[in-house]
C-alpha cells in the first residue's frame, strides 16, 4: 500500500538580495533536517533588468552542488575547469563543486528572466571529488504525460518509467518540473527514504494527503510517505518537485562553501586567500 505524504510545513519565498545585487526570492536557505540534503532554493524572476544585471561575478564553491534551471532569459557562465557558455530557456546546469570551482553567473538583459538555483549538499566522502559540470539541453529533458492534463519535465531521477538526463549525483535526487492544467490531479511516487518538497512557482492548488492549499511562490515541505498528490486549482499549477536522500551529517556553511566542520571551512577560505583553493583547473583571468 502506498503511503501518501502530507505537507508538514508551508511558507512563502522571501525577497532577498544576493550576488552583486540581484533581487530574487529565496524559498529556503538554512540548514533544515527536513530538507537535507538541500540547502537553498532561489527563485529569480523579473522583467526589470536592473533587478538582475549585476549578476554573480567570479566566486568560489566547495563541498556542494548548484543546480540552475532557466525558464526564460539567459545566463552567461564561465568556470575554472574551462566551461564557457550560456544557460538558456529550458536548460539546466548541474554543477558539482566538489574540491573547488571558481565561476561566474551573469544574467543577460532581456524582456524577462525566470529561473531557479537549488543548492544540494555533498556527503563528506564526496566533498573533495574533482569538480564536474553537466550542461543539459532543453530537448534532452523528457517531457512525460503520465495522465491527461499533466506534463512532467524530468531533469534528474526516475519517474513513470523514464530517467532524467542528469546522472551520478550522490543523493540520488529527483528534480521534476510539473505542470498541471486547471483541475487536474497527479500522484507522484517519491522514494520513502528521501526528503522532499514542492515549490509552486505558477498558479495554485492543493498538495498532499490533507489537501493543503499551496499558493504561487510557496514552498511545501513534505512529510513521510512514498508518494505525493498534486492537484491544480482553477488557474492550473506548476511546481518544482524535488527529493533526495538525506546525508544526516554535520554542516559547516560559510557563503558559497559547505563543509562538515568549522576547521574545514576555515581551511577552504584560507586556501582561497592564498591561491591554493583550486585542486583542478586554474583561476580564470
Ligand atoms: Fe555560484
Amino acid at each position: 500500500m502506498a503511503i501518501p505524504r502530507s505537507v508538514i510545513d508551508l511558507w512563502s519565498s522571501r525577497p532577498t538580495v544576493e550576488g552583486a545585487g540581484v533581487h530574487l526570492r529565496r524559498a529556503f536557505g538554512d540548514v533544515d533536517s527536513r530538507l537535507d540534503p538541500f540547502l537553498l532554493l532561489d527563485d529569480f524572476g523579473s522583467d526589470q533588468p536592473a533587478d538582475y544585471l549585476a549578476g554573480f561575478p567570479w566566486h568560489p564553491h566547495r563541498g556542494m552542488e548548484t543546480i540552475t534551471y532557466m525558464l526564460e532569459g539567459r545566463v552567461r557562465h564561465g568556470d575554472s575547469i574551462g566551461n564557457r557558455g550560456t544557460i538558456g530557456a529550458g536548460e539546466v546546469q548541474w554543477m558539482t563543486a566538489g574540491s573547488g570551482i571558481v565561476h561566474e553567473e551573469m544574467p543577460e538583459a532581456g524582456p524577462r528572466l525566470r529561473g531557479f538555483q537549488l543548492w544540494s549538499n555533498l556527503p563528506a566522502s564526496n566533498k573533495m571529488v574533482p569538480p564536474r559540470y553537466q550542461g543539459i539541453a532543453a530537448n534532452s529533458i523528457p517531457r512525460l504525460q503520465p495522465v491527461t492534463g499533466a506534463v512532467v519535465g524530468l531533469i534528474c531521477g526516475r519517474l513513470f518509467g523514464a530517467s532524467g538526463p542528469v546522472e551520478g549525483v550522490a543523493s540520488d535526487p529527483l528534480y521534476a518540473d510539473i505542470e498541471l492544467v486547471a483541475g487536474s490531479v497527479l500522484t507522484v511516487p517519491i522514494a520513502a527514504d528521501h526528503n522532499a518538497f514542492a515549490y509552486v512557482f505558477s498558479g495554485s492548488g492543493t498538495v498532499g494527503a490533507d489537501n493543503r492549499a499551496v499558493d504561487e511562490r510557496q514552498l511545501a515541505v513534505l512529510g513521510a510517505g512514498d508518494e505525493v498528490a498534486l492537484r491544480a486549482g482553477d488557474k492550473g499549477l506548476r511546481c518544482l518537485l524535488v527529493a533526495g536522500r538525506p546525508l544526516r551529517e554535520s554542516v559547516a556553511w560559510g557563503g558559497p562553501i559547505v563543509m562538515n566542520t568549522q576547521a574545514e571551512l576555515r581551511q577552504a577560505f584560507a586556501e582561497y586567500q592564498d591561491g591554493t583553493f583550486l585542486k583542478h583547473g586554474k583561476q580564470p583571468e
